[in-house]
C-alpha cells in the first residue's frame, strides 16, 4: 500500500495515528539537528519532521539527501506541530518520519515548482507535466473537470443523450479550414476532422434521438489569432421539434444553473438584443454589457457644419467615458495614438471634455459651439466630467475601431470586473455575409441555418436582408455559445447551396447524405454549441484559454512538448501514397 491519506487529508484529530503517504519533494529545509520537508500531491502539502532526538542519523542523512521532486513514500506518526502554520489545512500537524523509500529520484526541474514560477512560457509548455503540478494549472484542470461533470449533469436530468460522433469525417463547413487525414486503403483520398459534429447531429435528429449532446472535441485549421485553439472543445447539442424560444431557454437554463453551481451567482432572464442593434449600439456582435459607453450616433447634430471630416463620413459616432475630462494633454494625446495604431486602424479621433462646471472644450471648437456639443454629450449620455470620444467614416469600420476604443478603456478604468457575470442573447443575424473580397456571399453560421419564416423568397432579390432564426450566447463580451434552427426540408437546403453558390452537383456530392435524409421524414430542429475552454476560463475569471487546456498548442499551433507536428518517413508516405514535393 503506497499510503493511508494524502498530503491534503491530516489535521489534528489524526494526531498519534501512524500513516504512510507518497508524493513528490516540494523542498527541504535543514537545521541542523532539524531537517523538514515539505510533500506534496495533488490534494495537499504535509510537513514531515526528522531530528537527531528522534530519528536515526542514517534517516536523517536519507532525509537530507531527497532532492526536489523527488517521489517518495515514508512512514511515521502524526505529531502536533509546535510552530503551527495557519495558511495550510494541514498546518497544525507534521509526520514524525520513522521510514523513507525513494520510489524514483528527479533530475533538477527546469522551473520551480511553486504558485508563482520562474518558468517562461516556453519553458513550462515543454515541461508542461511539470506545470500541471503547480497549484494554478492543477485547479484549472480541476475546475474545468467541475464544469463538465456540472453540463452532463444538468443535461443529462433534462433528458439529453450524450451520443459520440466519428472523428473521420467529410468536410463540415464553418467557415475554417479542414484538418485532414489520409486514408492508406482508399489510396488518393482523405478523411477531414470534424470543424463540428454539426451534420451528425442532425441525422441524429432524423434517427429520432430528440435531445442529444456531446462534449466533444472539433479541428479548425485557421490562421491562429491569440488565444484560439485548432482543436478545441465543444458542448455540443441539438434538440427536435424546437423553436427558437425553446433552445434560447434551454440553453438559458443550462447557463444559469452552471452560474449557480460554480460561481454561486444567480442571474434571472438573460437580456436579448437584435444583430442591428449590438451593432448599431455597441458596433460589436458580442457586446460587454457589465458597463454602459453605449455608442451615440451624431450625424444629426455633427454634420452640415463647417468641419469637412465629418461631413464626408458616412457615420459619426462617439462614447461617453465615464470621468475622462481630467485626462491631461499627455494622456488623450496617447488616446489619439492608441486608435491611430493599425490594429485599430481610425484616421484620427475628435474628442470633448465635459468639464465639471457644465462646459465643453472640444478639439474642433472651431466648428462647434457650447450649444452644439451639448447636443453630443445628449446622444452619448455624457455626464459633467466625462470625455466624448468620437469617430468618423465608413460605417462599419467606425463602429469596429470604436468598439475597439470603448472594450480598451473599460479594461483602463477596470470595468470588466472577472467576478460579474453579465450574459445576454444576440439574436436575428444575418443569414448571409457578402464576402468583400470574392463578391460572393457566405453563410453568416453554418449553411445548415434556416432563414426566418416568410424570408426565404427575401433570397433571391436582397440576400442581405435575410434575417436567420440564429443566435449566439455572449458572457462578459465573448462568444460562448451559438447555433440555429436548421432547414429539414430538402428543397429548402437547396436553394441555399445555390444561393451559396454551390451548382446541384456540387452539393449532391458534398451533402447528398444529409438532403437524402431530409427525405425521410426529418422532424424540425435546432441546436448549439458552447466553447467549454472559454466558458471555462470566463468562469474561472481568467481570459486565456490556454490556461484550462493540459496540453495545449502553441500560438503557431505546434505542441512543443510533443513537437508535433512533425514530419513523417518516406515509407509511411508510400503506405499513404502521398508524395512530398516541397519544390513545387
Ligand atoms: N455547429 C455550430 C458551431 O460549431 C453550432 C450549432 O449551430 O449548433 O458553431
Amino acid at each position: 500500500m503506497y499510503r493511508s491519506h494524502t498530503c491534503g487529508e491530516l489535521r489534528e484529530s489524526h494526531i498519534e495515528t501512524k500513516v504512510t503517504l507518497s508524493g513528490w519533494v516540494q523542498k527541504t529545509r535543514d537545521k541542523g539537528f532539524v531537517v523538514w520537508v515539505d510533500l506534496r500531491d495533488r490534494y495537499g502539502i504535509t510537513q514531515l519532521v526528522f531530528d537527531e532526538d528522534r530519528t536515526s542519523s542514517k534517516l536523517l542523512e536519507q532525509a537530507r539527501s531527497l532532492g526536489r521532486e523527488f517521489v517518495v513514500q515514508v512512514t511515521g506518526e502524526v505529531i502536533e506541530r509546535s510552530s503551527k502554520n495557519p495558511k495550510l489545512p494541514t498546518g497544525n500537524i507534521e509526520v514524525l518520519v520513522d521510514e523513507v523509500i525513494i520510489l524514483n529520484e528527479s533530475k533538477t526541474p527546469p522551473f520551480t515548482i511553486e504558485n508563482e514560477t520562474d518558468g517562461g512560457e516556453d519553458l513550462r509548455m515543454k515541461y508542461r507535466y511539470l506545470d500541471i503540478r503547480r497549484n494554478p494549472v492543477k485547479n484549472n484542470l480541476i475546475f474545468r473537470s467541475k464544469v463538465s461533470m456540472e453540463v452532463r449533469k444538468y443535461l443529462s436530468d433534462q433528458d439529453f443523450i450524450e451520443v459520440e460522433t466519428p472523428y473521420l469525417i467529410k468536410s463540415t463547413p464553418e467557415g475554417a479550414r479542414d484538418f485532414v487525414v489520409p486514408s492508406r486503403m482508399n489510396e488518393g483520398q482523405f478523411y477531414a476532422l470534424p470543424q463540428s459534429p454539426q451534420t451528425f447531429k442532425q441525422l441524429l435528429m432524423v434517427g429520432g434521438m430528440d435531445k442529444y449532446f456531446q462534449i466533444v472535441k472539433c479541428f479548425r485549421d485557421e490562421d491562429l489569432r491569440a488565444d484560439r485553439q485548432p482543436e478545441f472543445t465543444q458542448i455540443d447539442c441539438e434538440m427536435a421539434f424546437v423553436e427558437q424560444e425553446d433552445i434560447l431557454d434551454s440553453f438559458e437554463g443550462l447557463t444559469k444553473h452552471l452560474l449557480k453551481e460554480i460561481k454561486g451567482v444567480e442571474i434571472s432572464a438573460f437580456p436579448r438584443i437584435t444583430y442591428d442593434d449590438a451593432m448599431r449600439i455597441y458596433g460589436n456582435d458580442k457586446p460587454d454589457i457589465r458597463f454602459g459607453m453605449e455608442f451615440g450616433e451624431l450625424n444629426d447634430v455633427a454634420q452640415h457644419k463647417e468641419f469637412g471630416v465629418f461631413n464626408s463620413a458616412e457615420l459619426v459616432v462617439g462614447i461617453a467615458v465615464p470621468g475622462a475630462a481630467s485626462y491631461t494633454r499627455k494622456e488623450l494625446d496617447a488616446l489619439v495614438n492608441w486608435v491611430k495604431r493599425p490594429q485599430v486602424g481610425a484616421m484620427g479621433m475628435v474628442y470633448a471634455k465635459y468639464n465639471e462646471d457644465g462646459s465643453f472644450k472640444s478639439t474642433v471648437d472651431k466648428f462647434y459651439d457650447q450649444e452644439d456639443l451639448a447636443k453630443w454629450a445628449e446622444a452619448t449620455q455624457a455626464k459633467p466630467g466625462d470625455l466624448i470620444c468620437v469617430l468618423s467614416g465608413d460605417a462599419n469600420k467606425t463602429r469596429a475601431q470604436l468598439s475597439a476604443l470603448r472594450m480598451e478603456l473599460a479594461e483602463r478604468l477596470g470595468l470588466r470586473n472577472p467576478a460579474e457575470f453579465a450574459p445576454l442573447w444576440v439574436i436575428d443575424f444575418p443569414l448571409l455575409e457578402l464576402d468583400e473580397e470574392t463578391g460572393n456571399y457566405h453563410a453568416m453560421h453554418h449553411p445548415f441555418t434556416s432563414p426566418k419564416p416568410g424570408q426565404l423568397e427575401l433570397l433571391e432579390t436582397d440576400p442581405s436582408a435575410v434575417r436567420a432564426n440564429a443566435y449566439d450566447l455572449v458572457l462578459n463580451g465573448n462568444e460562448i455559445g451559438g447555433g440555429s434552427i436548421r432547414i429539414h426540408d430538402r428543397g429548402v437546403q437547396s436553394t441555399m447551396f445555390k444561393h451559396l453558390g454551390f451548382t446541384p452537383e456540387e452539393a449532391e456530392a458534398q451533402f447528398g447524405f444529409l438532403m437524402d435524409a431530409f427525405q425521410y421524414g426529418a422532424p424540425p430542429h435546432g441546436g448549439i454549441a458552447f466553447g467549454l475552454d472559454r466558458l471555462v476560463s470566463i468562469l474561472g475569471g481568467q481570459e486565456t484559454i490556454r490556461d484550462f487546456i493540459a496540453f495545449p498548442k502553441n500560438n503557431s499551433g505546434r505542441d512543443v512538448m510533443i513537437d508535433a507536428p512533425a514530419a513523417i518517413d518516406q515509407e509511411q508516405l508510400r503506405e499513404l501514397s502521398l508524395k512530398l514535393d516541397l519544390k513545387e
